[in-house]
């Protein structure tokens, strides 16, 4: 029987491009991917997909591309590239870049393809590389409802909580909040296991029984036993939350939003990265959290 799913490119294999692309096929799509670590790419052909040479190669056929790479920058040259996307991929193609990026990106992209005959989503992902493993990925989308409703089967084989924020950029600025609360909630964990810890309490029944209560969340359900085996093994690596940090910071001053905690933990997270920590998962926060209570860490 011939496979009458679009066809799918996948740009970017990293933490989360990696098992998400897999669901993919594991739903019955075609997917050719493209990435710069070539042990990434057998690792896409070995789970049933095609390994693309380039960008172009990749996008030539695809009904669908998605990306799924660090930040704007990237995002830019990948699209916009001599070998870009926009170039390259169909026209009547729809580009979904489910990256964490700048609002003013995203919007910015989906009018350069219009003219390129290419429609386009931003759909930042939350969950992490579990939520991506599990398929249970919350996706905040911005763009046109057309659109979305053409990519929601593919995004139901990615995520469980799928909600069409508004317009194009949208989804990022969702997203910026997300990463806003994540960071303060990590960062609010990590303040209790030093103090838990330092008062000589067992940090494995107190961490349970928090999350038990008012206390709990899923950063302490998915993080708990990163602070308990100091585990940092990304994950999600905090380079990436100091960039959502920036993004975050600078979209609340362009429409006047005051973040002052939030402010407080970007600078945390900026320390963290200055002194050698930005490729650690963000539950190094905790590390942060012991340098300024006494500890060599
Ligand atoms: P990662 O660094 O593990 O992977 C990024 C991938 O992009 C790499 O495989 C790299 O080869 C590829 N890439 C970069 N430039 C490229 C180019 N020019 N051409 C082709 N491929 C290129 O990052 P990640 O953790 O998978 O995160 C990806 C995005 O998802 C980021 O925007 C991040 O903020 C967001 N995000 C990550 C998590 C997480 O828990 N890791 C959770 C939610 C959202």
């Amino acid at each position: 029987m011939s496979n009458t799913l679009p066809k799918i490119a996948w740009i970017g294999l990293g933490i989360m491009g990696s098992p998400m692309s897999e669901n993919l096929i594991k739903a019955g799509y075609q997917v050719t991917g493209f990435t710069l670590e070539q042990e990434k790419l057998d690792r896409l052909a070995a789970a049933g997909g095609s390994a693309a040479a380039s960008i172009a190669e990749a996008v030539r056929d695809a009904d669908v591309v998605i990306t799924m790479v660090p930040a704007s920058p990237q995002v830019e040259a990948i699209a916009y590239g001599p070998d870009g996307i926009l170039d390259n991929a169909k026209q009547g193609a729809l580009l979904i870049d489910m990256s964490s990026i700048t609002p003013q990106t995203s919007v910015d992209l989906a009018k350069n393809a219009r003219g390129k005959g290419i429609r386009v989503l931003d759909a930042p992902v939350s969950g992490g590389e579990a939520g991506a493993v599990e398929a249970v990925l919350s996706i905040m989308v911005g763009g046109d409802q057309a659109d979305f409703d053409q990519a929601k089967p593919v995004f139901d084989a990615l995520g469980k909580t799928i909600v069409l924020c508004g317009p194009h950029g949208s989804g990022q600025t969702v997203k910026a909040a997300n990463q806003l609360i994540v960071a303060v909630n990590i960062q609010a964990c990590a303040e209790a296991v030093v103090f838990l810890e330092k008062s000589g309490v067992n940090l494995q029944a107190a961490l349970d029984v928090l999350n038990g209560g008012l206390a709990g969340s899923t950063v302490l359900t998915r993080k708990k036993d990163n602070f308990l085996n100091r585990d940092f093994k990304p994950g999600f690596r905090i380079d990436l939350h100091h960039k959502d940090m920036g993004i975050v910071t600078d979209a609340a001053r362009n429409v006047g939003a005051a973040l002052p905690v939030g402010a407080v933990v970007a600078q945390l997270v900026a320390s963290l990265r200055a002194q050698g920590d930005g490729g650690l998962d963000h539950s190094a926060l905790l590390r942060a959290v012991e340098r300024l209570s006494g500890a060599q860490v």
